[in-house]
């Protein structure tokens, strides 16, 4: 029971700090800066603890920043509003990102700019024989350590960590939960005390402050990523964006800009 409840959450709490920390807040919304050197160790880190659902950060980045542009229009690469269920949004997300992993070249510059690459390692992160091999460890795992029948049920889990971890927020902090700030958007505060998705359950105040490096807002929205953030940034290992009001203006600019563009 011990080793498969360690594995299960390590992989949780690990692949989702990954996403949200690289993918998310780093590569989609440029909250804070890091080196070339850095960035590298971060694909790396990606691959190990996102495993058989690694997400290549460009298109991760792009399919957000869209996200955040059209949010819960019909030009939303994910919206509640437009899927029948879960399942169809997940599957509706997945070829969204497979399109722009593709080509991403005939995306306004917006989308793509300053986004993370590194192509080589993509390609193979991103391989079937990559993935295949995770999914065969996860299986290992499970065989060698399961102690019960139900257990196994867990592994599809492991297999599409990334998409389940997208589609809690994507679905339920769109549908369900409390606002703190009044947006166009149906997005909401998902926890009062994000203890599970690294403070990515917070995501009203996210849309509403999309580049603030912590999504907490209120006193009792404590971001346990955000203290990390603080952390590499004072080890050096990040530079956290000291000229936020300015960012937060132009941000504030653009989405005035997008709307008025969907308007006509
Ligand atoms: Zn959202
Ligand atoms: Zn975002």
């Amino acid at each position: 029971m011990l080793p498969i409840l360690i594995f299960f959450l390590a992989h949780w709490y690990l692949s989702l700090f990954t996403q949200s920390f690289f993918h998310h807040r780093y590569a989609s919304h440029r909250a804070f800066t890091m080196s070339k050197f850095w960035e590298k160790v971060f694909f790396v880190l990606s691959l190990l603890f996102q495993g058989s659902s690694y997400l290549r950060p460009a298109a991760y980045g792009a399919m957000h920043r869209m996200h955040h542009a059209f949010a819960d229009t019909e030009k939303d690469p994910h919206s509640p509003k437009f899927s029948k269920n879960l399942i169809d949004m997940m599957v509706k997300t997945w070829h969204n990102y497979r399109a722009i992993s593709l080509d991403d070249s005939n995306l306004k510059k917006a989308y793509t700019e300053q986004l993370p690459r590194w192509d080589s390692f993509d390609k193979f992160a991103g391989s079937l024989p990559v993935r295949i091999s995770f999914v065969v460890f996860y299986i290992w795992f499970y065989v060698e350590f399961a102690t019960h029948w139900w257990m196994y049920f867990l592994i599809p889990i492991h297999v599409l960590i990334n998409p389940v971890h997208g589609a809690v927020i994507n679905w339920f902090a769109h549908k369900i939960g409390y606002r703190s700030h009044k947006m166009e958007d149906t997005s909401t505060n998902l926890l009062a005390i994000d203890f599970l998705m690294w403070g990515e359950s917070y995501h009203n105040n996210h849309h509403k402050f999309p580049y603030r490096a912590n999504f907490g807002s209120r006193w009792h929205e404590i971001d346990p990523l955000f203290i990390f953030i603080k952390l590499f940034d004072a080890v050096g290992i990040i530079e956290l964006r000291k000229s936020l009001p300015q960012v937060e203006q132009k941000e504030a600019e653009n989405q005035i800009e997008q709307q008025e563009k969907l308007a006509v």
